[in-house]
């Protein structure tokens, strides 16, 4: 199976100053082509550098994707480096200096004399054309294999890579597919998955199942390889069904969907409303909510009760009720929704106080206590959960937590 290595060339990227975003995408892209990527390389300005990491990235692939260093200063030297790895000079293009000019004169600017180097590229290989900025790519094929040097700047390597590099990777999935499925999961750690997926987790398994965590929502990747897609798209529909009959309700979502996107999903099919009264959570939970598209059929209204006080006026909590088992409780959560409810007068409403941390806890209530409740005609549910994290992934775990308990009452 013919495979693929990303290069990103840039001190800013090794010394942490730029996410290397495009590598990530570059990966994307190929593994939808049918082209697994064998290695990420990550590589400062610097030519020995780059030519040591050209060698080890093109040892065990057959097109090798280099980005970064094509622009016109003196720390951009990824056309030196490909010259050296492929043995070659580097060699002057008139059309590439035309093509700089016009563009410089296009933009009623003169053209600065550094920018003639990214006339020059290795001989042997072609250029490649660059809409939106001075630099032209590089291609080249050595001993079978395709080498690519694509600008730093993501928007121009995108574009770049989309009008002309895709056609050319393409040629390299010819016997090969991979179909890519994300199931996402909510309700249990990443270790619990893996303990109810047992061996289905395996490495070297086809399709392959691997797993990712944000915020307590576990996605899970079915990685289906075959020689061609309408295989890989059966082997990675059996996988997925294997998945959901294994996991149950755990399974909220495919794809990019949020948990809030399926409540708010279920809530226009079953024309219902809901309310929200936060303490601990600060609005993060109406948020979650109205970031999806639609929201208005369902959500009607939202307190960011932070106070006592405000718990006390604005919900009619009643201050002995605070005084008593104090804010942080069962009770007191549990009130919020029912009161939440009966003021908005929606079908649904919920609840949330806790302890985002780092201060604030004492020696019966630590950080990460939260109380969710979620009250419906059916009845009020109440949890207790102990998140560990800090303030902020509190925060976000709390309020994905009760649009999961949502969900699942929801759906009864
Ligand atoms: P330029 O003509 O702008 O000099 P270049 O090919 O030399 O283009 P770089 O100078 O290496 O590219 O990077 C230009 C910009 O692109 C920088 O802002 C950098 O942060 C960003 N960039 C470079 N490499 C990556 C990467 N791997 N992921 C995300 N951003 C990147």
């Amino acid at each position: 199976m013919n495979k693929a290595s990303i290069v990103s060339i840039g001190d800013e990227i090794i010394s942490g100053q730029t996410a290397d975003t495009n590598a990530s995408y570059l990966s994307r892209e190929l593994l939808s082509l049918g082209i697994p990527v064998a290695g990420f390389y990550a590589v400062g300005d610097d030519i020995d550098s780059i030519v040591q990491s050209l060698n080890r990235a093109s040892s065990d692939a057959d097109i090798i994707l280099a980005t970064g260093g094509l622009g016109p200063t003196d720390d951009d030297v990824t056309r030196q480096a490909f010259a050296q790895f492929l043995g070659a000079e580097l060699q002057f293009h008139n059309e590439l200096l035309e093509k700089i000019q016009i563009l410089f004169a296009t933009r009623g600017r003169k053209m600065p004399e550094n920018c003639r180097r990214q006339a020059y590229i290795p001989a042997g290989a072609e250029p490649i054309a660059n809409k939106l900025g001075t630099a032209p790519g590089i291609v080249a094929k050595a001993k079978g294999k395709l080498l690519i040097a694509l600008p730093g700047v993501p928007g121009e390597m995108k574009q770049m890579f989309q009008d002309s590099v895709l056609a050319q990777a393409g040629e390299f999935a010819r016997d090969q597919a991979i179909e890519v499925r994300k199931l996402k999961c909510f309700g249990k750690a990443e270790s619990e998955i893996a303990a109810l997926l047992g061996d289905l987790m395996q490495r070297g398994r086809n399709p392959l199942i691997n797993c990712t965590v944000e915020h307590g929502v576990i996605t899970l990747y079915v990685i289906a390889t075959a020689k061609d897609k309408r295989q890989a798209q059966k082997l990675a529909e059996k996988a997925e069904e294997l998945l959901r009959s294994t996991l149950g309700e755990l399974v909220y979502g495919t794809e990019e969907q949020t948990l809030a996107d399926v409540v708010g999903e279920k809530l226009v099919q079953q024309n219902k409303t809901i309310a929200v009264a936060e303490s601990c959570t600060g609005g993060c939970l109406a948020k979650l909510l109205t970031d999806t598209p639609g929201a208005s059929r369902y959500f009607t209204y939202g307190w960011v009760t932070y106070s006592n006080a405000a718990k006390t006026t604005e919900l009619g909590i009643p201050a002995e009720m605070i005084e008593k088992h104090g804010a942080v409780s069962s009770q007191v959560a549990q009130a919020m929704a029912r009161n939440a409810r009966k003021k908005a007068h929606t079908d649904f409403a919920i609840g949330i106080t806790g302890i985002a941390g780092p201060t604030g806890a004492s020696e019966q209530k630590p950080v990460g206590l939260v109380y969710v409740s979620v009250d419906s005609v059916s009845g009020c549910d109440t949890q207790r959960f102990v998140f560990s994290h800090d303030r902020d992934s509190n925060r976000r775990r709390a309020a994905q937590t009760a649009l999961n308990m949502l969900r699942l009452k929801i759906c009864i």
